[in-house]
């Protein structure tokens, strides 16, 4: 029903002979990283020896995923695209949008209720354009792709930064932001700074209560939150193949924690054991057949330090159960510290909540560890001291463990059963507290511990750890407990030590489900209408941006001159306004609020030209637009750092912003703003952004021999009639210039 078989030999079929010119043209041995990059360079890309860390290659991904929240914008754009069909195999995942309240039948009902409109959306654009839906309640996305979608050696793209999780079975899986998406969708090339690669050597073997978890909460405690940035983790070594897929997957997933472009494993036996249990054994066939392509050279792996920039040594056997946080998940603590740590720290000790599950901890073998403890609470007389849920990953894991006898446990332990959902990791979380503003510690088996990011609470202390340790801490209902060494009382005032916990990686009577939540697309998806209504705050369907008039640029207003700082976060804010992420009018009102006005210093408060008087950013810009007239930003250096926010480029384009011009670009927020179709420029002389004046009217010339590597003209007309004339570098190629003038990429695609 779900996983394409025929496209997956497709791209087995060629890879032998594409990794054999590779090495020779290398003239090395290869990390599996690089075997699957290069198998995967766009065709328009030579075969050449690739700069670590700074070369931007073109790739064709296998295949696009998308959670409900990003894949609005992402399917809007794609509408644009004028294409009958998605040209990779894609999928939408209905999880971000449920909130934990009450449990998950009754979350579930209420999320169905209020997020109709966004779910019918999704539902009827994935049907008519050939992409999997998965309905709200059938799972977290990258749970749901580990058993569906994930295949050794592929290359994925999905919208949410945890999209890494699929290394776990052998798959380069990348996060992007939505405008990526829709261009693979659109059958574009999708972009990537050539990585550098940390290779992670596993020795020895996870024992007690050391798990996968505990793996990476100790590589983030090395590497930190930015010591995986612009890199590729590839784990290898005899401890690896020890390691369960799901355990594999859970520290691919988390890698994203360390910055990691992504972190993979190669196809070792416990993979193809994961494919058969989980239906696809005619994959794991396939697999085998070329195994050694799905593996890092062995001379890499012997010598690892000669081909990756990196080494790391872990002996898994040594490895003692962590407990990463407060606020960030790189302060990692060996359990034998932590509750000294706690008490030098002076955080709160009395553990209120205990969370487990979530995309990175729900696997079978994850809940069956948990359950083994909670089974031996029950048996001897313990219950949970904190809150305690569950979150399952999937329906298929939830049906399973449930079929197997492990929800009772947690339900006798006292525990709660939440929605196959984010809930709680995203923040979708009706936390009952008594008193919101008392310093407090909650503990999950989640990946993202940053203040507010559970409960929205800054007094919350968040720490991360595994299932297991999660569930002892909730007997314990104190985060100075250690259940390696430490005793609980029970009822009958008894001294228990809880037994170590006991995992089965695969059910063994298979997986199953009744009601996976999948729907497939329709077989004529031209007959299909989009459901959206016309009048809805938070969908909204897009129109073609106009093409360039042919023209040089005359008389643009100065919408603001940014001063310092100013990220994707600062031209297009979060927050509250994530939920207009499908309404592109409605979420165009939080345009560049949070830039600084260079000529007053302050935030949402520019002049407006039209009659000289201060108002915020985007009210001024729909002036100009009512006016029929274009305006231009000026920014500082790196503009639109930050996270990849396809609004952030959109929202200016829309409201009628014609120029960025500033002293430097972040370089995806350049392409993104070339996407839209828009002017990207650099000031040739930095010093120039001195010149620029609050009331200028700016010309922009040298656009009808708009050619690559030939900078512009911009003239300044001041105010008393002066006027400067300054010359812009820009970065388009041939096709980005082609962009520029059919008024975006996807005008483009579309004609
Ligand atoms: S469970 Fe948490 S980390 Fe996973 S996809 Fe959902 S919000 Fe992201």
């Amino acid at each position: 029903m779900t996983f394409d078989i025929d496209m997956i030999r497709k791209v087995y079929s060629g890879m032998p002979e594409k990794i054999e010119k590779v090495r020779k043209t290398l003239g090395r041995p290869l990390t599996l990283t690089e075997k699957i990059l290069y198998s995967h360079l766009d065709k328009t890309m030579q075969l050449t020896s690739y700069k670590r860390g700074s070369d931007y290659v073109d790739f064709q991904p296998d295949r696009v995923a998308m959670q409900d929240a990003t894949a609005q914008m992402a399917l809007l754009q794609f509408m644009q695209a004028g294409r009958p069909k998605v040209a990779v195999p894609s999928t939408v995942h209905c999880d971000h949008l449920i909130l934990a309240d009450a449990g998950a039948k009754k979350d579930l009902e209420t999320a169905v209720v209020k997020n109709k409109e966004v779910y019918d959306f999704l539902s009827s654009v994935s049907s008519k354009y050939g992409i999997g839906f998965w309905k709200p309640g059938a799972g977290i996305i990258h749970q749901v792709i580990l058993e569906n979608y994930a295949f050794p050696g592929g290359m994925m793209i999905g919208t949410d930064s945890h999209t890494p999780n699929a290394g776990g079975l052998g798959m380069v899986a990348i996060g992007v932001g939505g405008a990526d998406a829709c261009d693979v969708m659109a059958g574009l090339p999708w972009e990537l700074k050539f990585p550098q690669l940390i290779g992670v050597k596993l020795t020895g073997k996870l024992n007690g209560w050391a798990s996968a978890k505990d793996v990476i909460l100790k590589v983030a405690g090395i590497l930190t939150v930015k010591g995986g940035t612009d890199r590729i983790l590839e784990y290898f070594g005899p401890g690896a193949e020890t390691i369960s897929a799901t355990g594999k997957g859970t520290i691919c997933n988390m890698g994203a924690e360390i910055g990691a472009t992504t972190s993979i494993f190669s196809y070792d036996g416990k993979m193809g054991e994961y494919l058969a249990s989980t239906g696809r054994k005619e994959l794991a066939a396939e697999a085998d057949k070329i195994k050694e392509q799905l593996r890092g050279d062995k001379e890499v792996y012997e010598n690892p330090a000669k081909y990756f920039d990196q080494v790391i040594e872990i002996n898994l056997s040594e490895l003692e159960p962590h407990v990463n946080g407060p606020y960030t998940p790189d302060l990692a603590w060996p359990i034998s510290k932590f509750a000294q740590a706690i008490k030098d720290n002076g955080w709160p000790a009395e553990l209120e909540v205990a969370l487990i599950g979530s995309c990175t901890n729900s696997s079978y073998e994850d809940i069956s560890r948990a359950a083994s403890i909670a089974k031996f609470a029950a048996e001897h007389n313990l219950k949970a001291k904190s809150e305690y849920t569950i979150t399952p990953g999937s329906e298929q894991v939830r049906f399973t463990v449930e079929r197997d006898g492990y929800l009772q446990w947690f339900d006798r332990m006292g525990g709660v059963i939440l929605a196959n959902a984010c809930g709680p990791c995203i923040g979708q979380w009706a936390r009952h507290t008594k008193d919101p503003a008392k310093k407090n510690s909650v503990i999950t088996s989640f990946n993202r511990n940053f203040a507010k990011r559970n409960d929205g609470n800054p007094n919350t202390h968040a720490f991360v750890a595994s299932s297991e340790i999660v569930t002892a801490l909730a007997l314990a209902g104190s985060l100075t407990f250690n259940p390696l060494t430490d005793e609980l009382v029970n009822d009958k005032g008894e001294k228990v030590k809880l037994a170590e916990p006991i995992g089965i990686e695969l059910p063994s009577k298979g997986f199953e489900v009744k009601e996976s939540g999948y729907q497939e697309p329709a077989a004529n998806g031209s007959e299909v209408k989009v459901i959206g209504a016309p009048d809805s705050q938070r969908l909204q369907l897009l129109a073609p941006f106009a093409p360039w008039e042919g023209t040089d640029l005359k008389g643009l207003k100065l919408l603001i001159k940014a001063k310092g700082k100013c990220t994707t976060d600062h031209i297009s804010m979060a927050g509250p306004w994530l939920k207009f992420r499908g309404h592109l009018d409605n979420i165009s009102n939080n345009m560049l609020i949070g830039a600084i006005n260079f000529f007053n210093g302050k935030t949402d408060s520019v002049k407006n030209q039209l009659d000289g008087k201060y108002d915020s950013v985007p009210k001024v810009q729909r002036a100009y637009k009512a006016a029929h007239l274009g305006s231009i930003v000026v920014g500082d250096e790196n503009y639109g750092e930050g996270s990849s926010r396809e609004h952030a480029a959109m929202e200016p384009r829309f409201l009628g912003v014609r120029v960025i011009l500033v002293k430097s670009f972040a370089r995806i927020h350049e392409t993104n703003l070339k996407k839209q179709g828009m002017l990207a420029l650099t000031f040739a002389n930095k010093a120039d952004y001195d010149k620029v004046q609050e009331d200028d009217a700016i010309d922009v010339a040298g656009l009808t021999s708009f050619k690559p590597s030939v900078q512009l003209a911009v003239i300044l007309n001041h105010k008393d009639g002066s006027r400067d004339e300054i010359k812009a570098n820009h970065s388009y190629n041939e096709q980005q210039i082609k962009w520029f003038k059919a008024g975006g990429a996807l005008n483009l695609i579309r004609s």
